[in-house]
């Protein structure tokens, strides 16, 4: 079967209406050889600006539905994601590229966070506060914020929209998607799951949740609009750099996650077999296009030859191909675009005194409209301007230290600051990575590598990765506004700050 008709017999399966996705003007292309497989209609501006009018109206019925029963919208998203694991995990190596276990690790995500929501809507709670004031008590209460703006970004192009989706519904908001104009075919998928799940709750105020097709543009109309007062944005610093001062503009929430340069320290009393297996799932998994993908790689001297020797066998030999075939483990670049982008920087790297095993294009006979790489370990002599960047694609940077002060202060010299690992088992190199002087980052790990984090943590980082954080942990706050409550119960009102303040009346 070829992947459009394939992709076209999924859709149907999932309960996408053909006309969703013939005939438009966005054209989109499978990774795995080039095929169109959509042509999706183009929201238009207008029709985005009604759709968050719908939404504001439906947030104002939904936000008195007690949160406990919110959550039981997410139980049955939860089940019909389930139900179909297989048909969307598969659409999502159709249309994202991924190898098949990694589309299916994909759904189950979004499982696991509706699990989560469901659980939360239980416990969205505040503080009791000790008031100074006799006969009064002093919390706060979280109350629900609105219409949430999804922008998300192709790698992850169903998972992200869940982490937020799921806990904004519990938290009694509404949401309106852009998917990435790369990957909308998953996003179809998706939301006609979840508008089942909908009509199974009966009820769901019309609107709820909205997905919107297009370009950067009808992104820009959400995040303009002042009836979103939460955007949560997904994607490339340069996007964010956009984004963020508009919101700013408006005062309106930025909920940022943005590129990553994450790196790992190889330490002399690592656990070698680990430290490659970690290296090589966080490396070349999803082909390097992960915003958790390892880049940056600081092996001390002792242990440097002996694992740069075992990765670059390890490189050679890994299998790339078809992400639809058993045994691939990296599947192709989401484009040219890609593609060019890592030649770039591998020259880049050359230039500059790198020594690069892999990194060249394979099996272009096969599939000459489709992007396959291997994977790139590049030796660098030190870190230059090219390792400092993101480059969206497989290329690991392998730099050599002595002092693991030094490494560390490496380590931390980039602009971005998502996630990061060490691999020792030396307490005090792990622990002085952990603490205050240690990684910079939002994620850091020991013993396992910086990519493929669980939902039930908080996930984002620092600098210009953006500063959000969402999923686990307190993240549901952000799709929440918090009321400080006091309440005067006595004969009196005494003031703070024992002001008098006496009038006669
Ligand atoms: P991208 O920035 O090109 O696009 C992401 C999304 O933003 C798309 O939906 C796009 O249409 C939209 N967009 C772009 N400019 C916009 C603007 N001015 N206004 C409104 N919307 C706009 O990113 P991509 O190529 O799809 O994804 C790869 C990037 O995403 C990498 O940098 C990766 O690190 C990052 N990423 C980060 C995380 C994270 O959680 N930190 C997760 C996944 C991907």
């Amino acid at each position: 079967m070829t992947t459009a008709r394939e992709v076209s017999s999924l859709l149907v399966q999932l309960g996408v209406d053909r006309s969703a996705y013939e005939g438009g003007t966005l054209i989109v292309r499978s990774p795995i050889d080039g095929a169109i497989i959509g042509q999706l209609r183009e929201t238009p501006a207008a029709e985005v600006t009604a759709a968050i009018g719908r939404a504001q109206q439906a947030f104002l019925a939904w936000r008195e539905i007690p949160a406990p029963r919110r959550g039981e919208l997410v139980r049955l998203f939860g089940e019909e994601l389930r139900a179909n694991k297989d048909a969307l995990g598969r659409l999502v190596t159709l249309e994202a590229g991924k190898i098949v276990q990694e589309g299916l690790g994909e759904v189950q995500e979004m499982i696991d966070i509706c699990d989560y929501a469901v659980g939360l809507s239980r416990q969205l709670y505040g503080l009791t506060i000790a008031t100074e004031r006799p006969g009064h008590v002093m919390r706060e209460t979280w109350h629900p914020l609105g219409v949430v703006g999804i922008i998300s970004a192709f790698n992850f192009p169903v998972a992200v929209w869940s982490w937020n989706a799921a806990l904004a519904f519990v938290c009694g908001d509404a949401c309106i998607w852009k998917p990435s104009e790369k990957t909308p075919l998953t996003a179809l998928a998706t939301h006609a799951l979840f508008e089942k799940a909908a009509a199974r709750f009966g009820g769901v105020p019309a609107g709820l949740s909205a997905l919107i097709i297009g370009q950067r543009d009808i992104g820009e109309v959400l995040v303009d609009d002042p009836r979103v007062p939460l955007i949560s944005a997904t994607g490339s610093t340069r996007m964010g750099r956009e984004v963020g001062p508009r919101l700013a503009k408006r005062f309106a929430r930025a909920l940022l996650e943005l590129g990553g340069n994450n790196g790992m320290i190889v330490c002399p009393s690592a656990d070698l077999d680990l430290a490659v297996r970690g290296i090589l799932f966080a490396a070349v998994g999803t082909a390097g296009q992960r915003c958790t993908s390892l880049r940056r790689l600081f092996v001390h001297a002792s242990v440097y030859d002996t694992l740069v020797d075992r990765l670059k066998r390890a490189y050679g030999s890994v299998p790339v191909g078809s992400p639809l075939e058993t045994g691939t483990l990296v599947g192709p670049l989401i484009d040219r675009a890609a593609y060019e982008m890592m030649q770039k920087s591998l020259g880049a790297a050359a230039e500059a005194g790198g020594k690069t095993v892999g990194g060249d294009r394979v099996l272009s006979e096969q599939f000459p409209d489709a992007f396959y790489v291997r994977p790139a370990l590049v030796e660098m002599p030190s870190q230059v301007e090219v390792v400092c960047h993101e480059t969206f694609a497989p290329i690991l940077y392998v730099l050599r230290y002595t002092d693991l002060a030094d490494a560390i202060a490496l380590h931390n010299a980039v602009p971005q600051g998502l996630s990061s690992s060490i691999f020792t088992t030396d307490l005090r190199e792990a622990e002085t990575f952990l603490s205050a002087a240690g990684s910079d980052c939002g994620i850091v790990n020991v013993n396992i590598g910086p990519s493929g984090a669980e939902i039930g943590g908080a996930f984002g980082g620092e600098k210009e990765t953006g500063g959000g954080r969402e999923s686990g942990s307190d993240s549901w706050r952000a799709y929440m506004r918090r009321a400080t409550n006091t309440v005067n119960y006595s004969r009196s009102l005494p003031l703070a700050q024992g002001i008098k303040f006496e009038v006669d009346a």
